[in-house]
């Protein structure tokens, strides 16, 4: 069974998720949601997802990644599960990616995020956990705790940069995002 993802416009992403108990961690319920938001996200499919994409406003994320570029530092994520998480900024200097959503089906764009984080949760069993991630996981990471603040990747975007994913097929994949933005921004009167 499959879950349903919302889309941007949905009251419950704008809203902040709130935390859960260890004894909500550790019931029949819970369990079976997180097996449940696993196999939506694998057959998305995404790299991460978070409650509130699935309607619940819960302090919840699950992330998996099993592809490798480097290019992005994207590295394998095994499966893994951030309840009540804390996010904390090892290294601020500022990283520019193309970032998509599954609460925004078919668009992205440049998304600026922290080279390094770490994030403090608990895992699916309710004990206390300590991840830090750099490069494409930090970003999985900040992309996902966002969600559960109320926040998607459109607030924090090189707005010139958003497009249809088959336009940036089309036009722009071949380019460096640095060179996309240098083109996007020229294009635009009074942008340097
Ligand atoms: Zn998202």
């Amino acid at each position: 069974m499959l879950l349903k993802i919302v889309q941007v416009g949905e009251p419950v992403l704008r809203m902040p998720a709130r935390p859960l108990t260890r004894d909500e961690i550790r019931t029949e319920s819970f369990q079976a949601l997180i097996e449940l938001m696993r196999e939506t996200m694998r057959d998305a499919p995404g790299v991460g997802l978070a409650a509130p994409q699935i309607g619940e406003g819960l302090q919840l994320f699950v992330v998996e990644d099993s592809r490798e570029d480097p290019r992005t530092q994207r590295e394998v994520v095994p499966f893994q599960v951030f309840v009540n998480p804390r996010l904390t900024i090892v290294d601020a200097t500022p990283v520019e990616f193309f970032e998509g959503c599954l609460s925004l089906t078919g668009f992205s764009a440049v998304v600026p995020r922290a080279l390094s984080v770490r994030v403090d949760a608990l895992n699916h069993q309710g004990d206390p956990v300590s991840v830090e991630a750099r490069g494409w996981y930090a970003r999985i990471l900040q992309h996902e705790t966002d969600h559960l603040n109320g926040i998607v990747y459109i607030d924090r975007m090189r707005s010139r940069t958003f497009m249809s994913q088959a336009n940036y097929a089309r036009h722009w994949s071949e380019m460096t995002v640095e060179d996309l933005r240098k083109t996007l921004g020229d294009l635009a009167e009074g942008e340097g």
